[in-house]
């Protein structure tokens, strides 16, 4: 039998966590009325996590691992787990270190039940860092208004997907992923569910300033072509800018006689258009990276080690998910 509802969790060096994600999924498994297997992807762990989640997988049926052979960073690692649901309605993404309550499944489900496929959480408030929280709030506002889709402020992955959000996200071979766009990309109704973010439980943060950066680019150039479009503008501006300036000193030239300009605005400018070239050949460079390891085609994840009861999972033909 297939369960209703899936819950997958990436993980990355998150032995801390481990014990209270446990404790407060099991309860939530236990008092549920629905039928719930747990997917947990260790993404490369260094430390104890996969350990602990192949004595959870053994012990309790309900949950199933997969490790992958390093760390591929979160959102391929939500990809590996996505391509491994069998759930026959739903499944809830969330991450490991209790930020998304799993407890609101029951709340989300509710919506998905009036017709929603897409039904993702909406931080009302987050316990974070000051400058995490400003970075998160400009960040989102600024792709919002520069995407070519509406992608809804404050919301992660943290959602609820209808099974064939999740097949058809599956079907979409994007190298960089930024899921919670190709999540409002793909349509149907979708609606947002406000709750208040709490600080992660207990470790610390897995998400480098680098690979949080990535992901904001990843956000900004699979979305929005608005860099590429403002290079256009910025090069169009200067050109109208020197002809204005051409033609003030041709009537300069025959009216008071010729006025030699200073030194140091040429400078200047010469610096400042040097500047604008290498931003620009940049940001086209940001787009040229993308093509690049898209067109190589590389798998997204690698899965090195199953651990999950097969007998439960005769539905889902698992070994031809690994891409
Ligand atoms: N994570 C992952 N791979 C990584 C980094 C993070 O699977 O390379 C997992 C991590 O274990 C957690 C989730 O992604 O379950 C969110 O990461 P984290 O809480 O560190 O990010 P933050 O909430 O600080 O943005
Ligand atoms: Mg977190």
């Amino acid at each position: 039998m297939n369960p209703e509802i899936n819950i997958i969790i990436p993980l990355y060096n998150e032995e801390k966590v481990f014990p209270i994600l446990k404790k407060r999924i099991i309860e939530l498994l236990d008092k549920s009325k629905f039928s719930i297997i747990v997917i947990l992807v260790d993404d490369g762990s260094t430390d104890g996590t996969s350990l602990l989640m192949r004595e959870l997988s053994k012990e309790d049926e309900r949950f199933s691992s997969v490790i992958l052979s390093r760390n591929f960073g979160h959102q391929s690692a939500l990809t590996a787990a996505m391509t491994l649901v069998n759930a026959s309605e739903a499944v809830m993404i969330i991450d490991g270190d209790l930020q998304d309550p799993p407890e609101l499944l029951e709340d989300l489900f509710i919506l998905y039940k009036e017709g929603y496929d897409v039904v993702y959480a909406v931080r009302e408030s987050r316990k974070e860092g000051f400058f995490k929280v400003i970075f998160y709030k400009l960040f989102y506002r600024i792709l919002q208004k520069i995407a070519s889709i509406d992608i809804p402020l404050d919301s992660g992955d943290f959602s609820l997907l209808s099974r064939r959000v999740v097949d058809i996200i599956n079907t979409m071979p994007e190298e960089s992923r930024y899921l919670r766009g190709m999540r409002s990309w793909i349509g149907f109704k979708q609606i947002g569910f406000k709750y208040s973010r709490p600080d992660r439980q207990a470790g610390k943060t897995q998400y480098t300033l680098r690979q949080l950066l990535k992901l904001a680019m990843n956000g900004i150039f699979n979305f929005s072509e608005f860099p590429i479009k403002f290079i256009t503008f910025l090069g169009a501006s200067t050109m109208s800018v020197s002809i204005i300036y051409f033609l003030i000193t041709l009537v300069k030239k025959f009216t008071i006689g010729y006025v030699p300009d200073g030194f140091t605005a040429i400078i200047f400018l010469i610096i400042l258009f040097g500047g604008v070239q290498l931003i620009s050949i940049g940001i086209i460079g940001e787009y040229l990276i993308r093509v690049f390891f898209q067109v190589k085609k590389r798998p997204l994840f690698i899965i090195k080690e199953f651990i999950i009861d097969k007998k439960d999972i005769k539905n889902n033909d698992f070994n031809s998910k690994q891409f």
